[in-house]
């Protein structure tokens, strides 16, 4: 039974996703806060999971960690190499996964950054990049093996392709490890991703997954090893998806989980910022009590009630 709810509205320091703002629900069940916050091109029933994850925190609460912390790797976006530097040397991380493939970059602007990073992390630091579908299945094999040279070896590439298809054909004509991201957004996805032999690496979000419990059972189904990423949540829904990368049997990999300097403010005062490349793993998710700062308006207010009262219906 949902006891307390609150909307919220944070703008975002960068667009991401073709959004400036971002919000969502927070709600407040027997053992804490849950967050219930679908980008809007989700449909109510690709919702549905996104409430069951948030469910699951208020109401259930999530299963024992087998770890304390996670590591995290920092996010470097599309910027000069000596920004790139900066910013990987001030994270604190070992790992970076540096954005490649955008349209305001070209390939020797990617192999130029990635080298920076390099500089920046030293030879034992990881350097993994995400493409978000830009690729066909050629340019991503030449570009994979010119990236893969400039970062003098890649910890893996992350959706290079649009469909699990041209991820397994990239998959083998590459040395470098394939994540799938994108291409996991649903239960279902992880198993097709692992039986097309389209990844090395599955990328498992709580809230589209559909909670904790549910994302343990499918990175076990599917068999491939897991890397954490967050739904860019306030501090309540990242506490979720530390949750689950503290759960998970092995973990391998730095986790998407430091995500929360993506935006220009956050919910609570304990705020899930990263000491050092890692974040703690909360037992449950932390107290909202700076809402306020970021309380939505009643027109966007009104928006997420009716929107959740549609989901909650199904
Ligand atoms: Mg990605």
């Amino acid at each position: 039974m949902i006891r307390h709810m609150d909307v919220y509205a944070i703008a975002m320091r960068n667009r991401f996703r073709n959004i400036t703002v971002r919000e969502g629900v927070l709600l407040r069940g027997v053992t804490g806060w849950g967050e219930f916050s679908p980008f809007w091109d989700y449909s109510d029933v690709e919702s549905a999971p996104w409430l069951a994850s948030a469910v699951e925190a208020s109401e259930q609460g999530w299963p024992a960690p087998v770890r304390e912390r996670v590591e995290i790797n920092t996010t470097v976006p599309v910027v000069s190499p000596e920004r790139a530097y900066e910013l990987v040397s001030a994270s604190g991380c070992r790992t970076a996964k540096v954005k490649v493939a955008d349209p305001r970059s070209k390939l020797a602007d990617d192999c130029e950054r990635v080298a920076a990073v390099r500089d920046a992390l030293g030879a034992s630091g990881a350097i993994r990049v995400d493409a978000n579908m830009a690729w066909d299945v050629d340019t991503a094999v030449d570009a994979i093996k010119a990236l893969d040279s400039a970062a003098r070896g890649l910890e893996y590439v992350e959706q290079p392709c649009v469909s699990i298809e041209e991820l397994a054909a990239v998959r083998r004509r590459v040395a470098v490890r394939i994540a799938a991201d994108e291409s996991i957004r649903r239960a279902e996805d992880p198993m097709k991703v692992a039986v097309a032999g389209a990844a090395d690496i599955a990328v498992l979000k709580v809230a589209p997954l559909g909670g904790v419990r549910r994302a343990l059972e499918i990175a076990e189904a599917c068999g491939l090893p897991c890397v954490v990423s967050s739904a860019l949540e306030t501090s309540v829904g990242l506490a979720a998806g530390l949750a689950l990368a503290g759960a998970l049997p092995v973990l391998d990999f730095a986790c998407g989980l430091g995500t929360l300097s993506l935006l220009t403010n956050d919910v609570s005062t304990d705020t899930l910022s990263p000491v050092d490349g890692y974040l703690p793993v909360p037992r449950t998710a932390p107290e909202p009590d700076l809402f306020a700062m970021s309380a939505a308006d009643d027109v966007t207010r009104e928006r997420w009630l009716t929107r959740l009262t549609h989901v909650r219906a199904l």
